[in-house]
């Protein structure tokens, strides 16, 4: 009967001409103050102004957007979930991210197109194997699923992958981690958006924070293009941006900012139902539900703001892609682009407090923090809420680079994005 009922509603709804709709949150103004100030309405920022009113019955909140929600790098990435970490801080940090995205359409009643498709790690020698057992094992003893898989799974799961003897990169095996997958960029955005909404907090588009305001050390407030505002607690949640704010409140941040890049293919019939990761050519591709190849490249190697992306990655990602899948060579690319991430020494985010008091930060997450956005607003709420961090980013603090306690996931698993 329900069934029914809703596929009535969408003839309905494809000859309504898209008129009336509710607007999915509410257009806001900004009020002279807030308990509580988000800077930065991606993922990030959102899930923690949900978090807030949800988890913690604070609703005087407002999210503080420059530009348009999601229009930074939550609406760039090439959208890939997992936990495929080595630490256990990371283990559980990422799988409880994962295991929030496996019910998130249900909790924010909103279709944010979770597809557990599996991720496959490519081997590419000797040394990847040694390593990828490592790696895999390590998930497994913290329990996160994974599984070693040969040239005959690879060959099943991954067709179009060139295992032949002439192939040009060689491919001797992998793992594969089957609840990882791909979610909605647009979707998580705009779910969070809709749910925090509803839960009274406000979300200001076109609101730059141009500075810090503060009293006796503390801060207090922001100024903004729409003017100041004042808070009892602002948390900064700026991927690509967060030494810029840092700089804003007197403080400095272990972060390097580079452009990373990403590309669609034109749609295609459906050739690839996984995700694909080489970690030795730096290449990554899923297809997406409308048929595109999606396209994810290593960082260019130099800081910058500029959301482009070099030429030579573009190439090198490309060759890398074509001499695993030869038959992708006439495939025509559709689109290409970059966003700017916070990359840090140990790969690894910073969820907690500033050295400026009422001041907590989200940030760091480079190249891999779509996937964080459930757990890292849900922290971040946490600590904003409480001011004690929450347990799981205990140890994600700031004072990891002055203690040494670091989390090092780059030279730990090689995690590239
Ligand atoms: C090409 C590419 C591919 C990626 N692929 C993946 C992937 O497959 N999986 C994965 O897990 N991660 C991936 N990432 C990383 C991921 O996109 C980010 O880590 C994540 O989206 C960060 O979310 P956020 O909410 O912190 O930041 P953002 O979505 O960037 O939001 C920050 C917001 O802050 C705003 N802002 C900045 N300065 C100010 C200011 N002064 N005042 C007000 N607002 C301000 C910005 O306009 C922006 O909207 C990828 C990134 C890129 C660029």
């Amino acid at each position: 009967m329900s069934n029914r009922y809703s596929a009535w509603a969408l003839v309905r709804g494809a000859f309504a001409r898209h008129a009336n709709w509710p607007a999915a949150w509410r257009d806001a103004s900004p009020k002279p103050a807030y308990d509580v100030i988000i800077v930065g309405g991606g993922g990030h920022g959102l899930a923690a102004a949900y978090y807030l009113a949800k988890n913690h019955g604070i609703t005087n909140v407002a999210v503080v957007e420059r530009g348009w929600i999601g229009g930074g790098n939550t609406g760039r990435n090439t959208t890939i979930i997992r936990s495929n970490y080595l630490y256990p801080e990371s283990a559980r940090l990422y799988d409880f991210s994962l295991r929030q995205y496996e019910r998130l359409s249900e909790e924010l009643n909103y279709n944010v197109m979770v597809s557990q498709r599996g991720l496959v790690l490519l081997a590419h020698s000797r040394h990847d194997l040694d390593a990828m057992s490592r790696w895999a094992n390590a998930m497994r003893m913290n329990g996160v699923d994974a599984e070693l898989i040969g040239r005959d799974e690879l060959a099943s799961r991954v067709p179009g992958l060139d295992l032949s003897p002439r192939a040009r990169i060689p491919v001797l095996g992998g793992f594969v981690q089957r609840r990882a997958g791909t979610a909605r960029h647009d979707a998580v955005a705009w779910g969070y958006a809709r749910a925090a909404s509803a839960l009274g907090v406000d979300i200001l588009q076109n609101c730059e924070v141009r500075g810090f305001v503060t009293s006796d050390g503390r801060v207090t407030g922001v100024d903004t293009n729409r003017g100041r505002i004042a808070a009892g607690r602002i948390g900064i949640a700026a991927a690509g941006h967060s030494s810029v704010l840092a700089a804003l409140a007197g403080f400095r941040l272990p972060v390097t900012s580079y452009a990373l890049q990403a590309l669609v293919s034109e749609p295609v019939k459906p050739v690839l139902d996984t995700v694909v990761l080489s970690p030795g050519t730096g290449a990554y591709l899923s297809q997406s539900d409308k048929g595109e190849l999606v396209i994810g490249a290593m960082l260019d190697l130099f800081p910058s703001y500029a959301q482009r992306g070099s030429f030579a990655i573009t190439q090198s990602i490309l060759a890398g892609v074509l001499a695993m899948f030869p038959a992708y060579a006439r495939l025509k690319m559709l689109r290409q682009w970059a966003g700017i991430v916070d990359v840090v020494h140990d790969s690894s985010p910073i969820i907690g407090p500033t050295p400026v008091p009422g001041l907590y930060i989200n940030c760091g997450w480079g190249t891999g923090g779509f996937k964080g956005i459930p757990v890292g607003g849900w922290t971040l709420a946490h600590v904003l809420a409480t001011g004690e961090n929450h347990p799981l980013a205990e140890p994600f603090q700031l004072d990891r680079f002055t203690n040494g306690r670091l989390i090092d996931e780059a030279a730990a698993s090689g995690i590239a994005h």
